[in-house]
């Protein structure tokens, strides 16, 4: 089967060094494989969206080399292929409708001695499994049963026992959004995506991503979580601490940031295309090393 990765942003603002890693990372693996390289703008959280944020995103790709090999995707464009994913999954009785508020989920927990921090997930205690009991539908949840052991091509062997650890989670919020988890999934599916390379932060999505390939009759691809950059204060970089646009006049530069995440060779190279085709046999060497049981 031909490779096919992706590199899906969520426009909330422009690249920074952080992602800049995920992006890079996705695309050697990609050319490492002599496969396809896509783009997919995960616009379907629209509150968190920027306006012009998705276009400045595939700027930024362009000035460091790298351009999709197909038209890029927006998923705020597909939801009628999210609609009939979730028909199907309530059709085979996989999900349902909730009717609870968090505070009513905390409720739950709180009779149960359980406390919550305020922006902590909760996990869903299974109120709405048994029916709404007249109460209105607020989101869909899918009925997560079993724990699902995967393997990820740095981390290794991984394993979340998602009803426990997560519960029943969201396919489709309140107000009609549709959550992140379905979104991807259907997707990657609809794209053919072989191989997902994205960053370490969304490692603990791809148990319940997992469960909802199984439960729509999907196929798995190869996971690849890459490291993250951490901000001074040792959380993952993101634009909430601090974390800068990337200097566009300077590309090479912001390439040669990412690769040391990454663990490659200093690599120089004068425009970014060098710098890319440079990269390829030096990702080739590192991807052998993971399956070797190194990790950077
Ligand atoms: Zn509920």
């Amino acid at each position: 089967m031909r490779y096919r990765g992706r590199f899906a942003p969520s426009p909330t603002g422009p690249l920074h060094a952080g992602s800049l890693v995920a992006a890079l990372a996705s695309w050697l693996d990609a050319r490492a494989h002599g496969g396809d390289w896509l783009v997919r703008i995960e616009d379907v959280d629209e509150p968190r969206c920027r306006a012009g944020a998705a276009e400045l995103i595939l700027g930024q790709l362009a000035a460091c080399g790298m351009q999709p090999d197909e038209p890029v995707w927006w998923q705020s464009q597909r939801g009628d292929a999210y609609r009939a994913a979730l028909q199907a999954l309530v059709a085979s009785g996989r999900a349902y409708p909730c009717s609870c508020t968090r505070s009513e989920i905390d409720a739950v927990w709180a009779e149960r001695g359980v406390r919550h921090q305020p922006d902590a997930e909760r996990i869903y205690p299974g109120t709405c499994r048994g029916g709404l009991h007249g109460k209105p539908a607020r989101a869909m949840r899918l009925r997560a049963e079993g724990t699902v052991h995967w393997h990820d091509r740095r981390l290794g062997p991984q394993v979340q026992d998602v009803a426990r650890e997560v519960g029943d989670f969201v396919l489709q919020r309140a107000g009609g959004l549709w959550a992140y988890q379905l979104a991807v999934v259907v997707d990657d599916a609809a794209q053919g995506i072989t191989h997902v390379v994205r960053g370490e932060d969304l490692a603990d999505n791809t148990a319940r991503q997992i469960l909802l390939q199984r439960a729509l009759g999907l196929a798995t691809p190869v996971y690849l979580h890459t490291p993250l950059v951490l901000a001074a204060d040792g959380r993952k970089l993101s634009k909430q601490n601090g974390a800068r646009a990337l200097d566009l006049a300077a590309p090479v530069a912001a390439l040669q940031e990412a690769a040391q995440v990454l663990a490659l060779p200093r690599i120089e190279a004068q425009s970014p295309a060098d710098w890319l085709a440079a990269a390829v046999p030096a990702w080739a060497g590192i991807i052998t090393g993971f399956a070797n049981g190194s990790t950077p």
